[in-house]
């Protein structure tokens, strides 16, 4: 069932200053916590933690912090099910948002001004300050609403992501405190959809960094010197962008293959040379590949062995970064899991688009350990804007979100207990 109201002010203007006024509480909470300046390269955390801990005394739920690396806290408010020995829930998010191009936006991107339509401008509103206090408030809704489950709901905040998560949720699910968790379910971050559907992803693409080092014989500039590295640079860059140019048709010429499903190649760096007039003895040159899934990792990097091979002698690589964990989460209508969570979301009238996550989240080091979780941040309607200027999400959209997490956790906080349970 559809809850029909939001609170004590449900349906207030779009226009107010957040003072007060009119405005649904929880978007003024909304609006306070996108102001916390938790921005790379030096974010506030403390900041975060203080809002954080306020939160969990409002919530009365105890809130445990677990230094995983020096200043970087991950904090867990727990809501302990009435039946804790059955796995839990995580609805896990991050505190910490990409720098901005302050030049670039209409508003300042820290004061979370409301224009007259209800969009609030600020860096986090997408990604993923608005799922945050979505959880919160949801679960503040359902607490007072006197509300039980058997399952335990834990909310976890976690530091660094936008660095690529070392410092956060990756060293964090090695932790003993992780396991002691007890996770059975996590949702984590997804992505805007600006049609009617509502995107979930059960999987993302490994992303390989890689350098290429062409030797090739030095020698005067005047000259026509054999066997020279730029020769080959020029043979590796056209197998990749070749390979790049094929796997840019097949995703613009197929109505079901979105960016996740496809391999994406960018040449990022180039380096080599000292002067005009030298010919160098080493060139190089590096990828940012990100590969679906899908993709046979064994005979995609054979085939970069044979690129290489093709182009010359002496030719070596190297990865800065190799991810081989192609785990996907479930998505058929047998698994427990997602089952709940989409009949949560077509009772609620929600379409939903299954994809792929073209980037990375903390959602792959979850997976990683082998627990099931989904990317899904309830924004349909909304423009993709996250670490893009301007990034905004409307007030009605946002509130509609914690409706759905207000269907959502009670839902998956019952799922009866599965095989091997307690
Ligand atoms: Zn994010």
């Amino acid at each position: 069932m559809l809850p029909d109201k939001d609170g004590p002010s449900a349906g207030g203007g779009g226009c107010q200053d957040g003072l007060g006024g009119g405005e649904h509480p929880s978007v003024t909470l909304f609006r306070e916590y996108l102001r916390l300046r938790t921005v790379h390269p030096e974010p506030d955390y403390d900041a975060a933690l203080r809002f954080l801990d306020r939160m969990a005394q409002e919530l009365e739920l105890p809130m445990k912090k677990v230094e995983v690396c020096p200043g970087r806290v991950v904090a867990i408010i727990t809501w302990t099910g009435t039946n804790p020995a059955l796995k839990s829930i995580l609805l896990n998010s991050h505190t910490d948002v990409v720098p901005v191009f302050q030049e670039s936006w209409k508003y300042d991107a820290f004061s979370a001004v409301k224009d007259s339509e209800g969009n609030i401008y600020g860096r986090g509103t997408q990604d993923m300050k608005s799922v945050t206090i979505q959880y919160i408030e949801a679960i503040r809704r359902l607490k007072s609403g006197g509300r039980r489950f058997a399952r335990t709901v834990h909310l976890m905040f976690v530091p660094d992501e936008e660095v690529g998560g070392h410092k956060g949720m990756e060293t964090f699910v090695k932790h003993p405190e992780f396991k002691a968790l007890n996770i059975g379910f996590a949702l984590d971050e997804g992505l805007a959809n600006p049609g009617e559907s509502f995107t979930v992803f059960y999987g993302e693409r490994c992303p390989w960094w890689i350098t290429i080092r062409c030797p090739g014989s030095p020698g005067h500039g005047s000259r026509f010197v054999e066997n020279t590295a730029a020769e080959k640079l020029r043979r590796i860059i056209d197998s990749f962008l070749d390979f790049r140019e094929k796997e840019k048709h097949r995703l613009n010429t197929s109505e079901c293959l979105t960016l996740g499903d496809v391999t994406t190649v960018n040449m990022t760096m180039v380096k080599g040379g000292v002067a005009y007039n030298v010919i160098p003895a080493e060139m190089d040159v590096s990828f940012d590949m990100r590969i679906p899934p899908t993709v046979n990792l064994k005979a995609f990097e054979e085939q970069i062995q044979r690129w290489c091979s093709q182009a010359g002698e002496g030719i070596t690589y190297q990865f800065a970064q190799k991810h081989d964990n192609q785990d996907v989460t479930c998505t058929e209508d047998s698994d427990p899991w997602w089952r709940t969570f989409s009949t949560t979301c077509k009772a609620l009238n929600m379409s939903l688009q299954k994809e792929i996550f073209p980037a990375a989240t903390d959602s792959r080091f979850i997976r990683a350990v082998g627990l099931p979780a989904i990317g899904f941040s309830p924004m349909n309607r909304t423009p993709i804007l996250l670490h893009d200027h301007n990034e905004f999400l409307n007030e009605q959209v946002f509130l509609r979100g914690i409706q759905v997490y207000q269907e959502l956790v009670p839902a998956l906080a019952n799922v009866p207990a599965l095989p091997g349970e307690a």
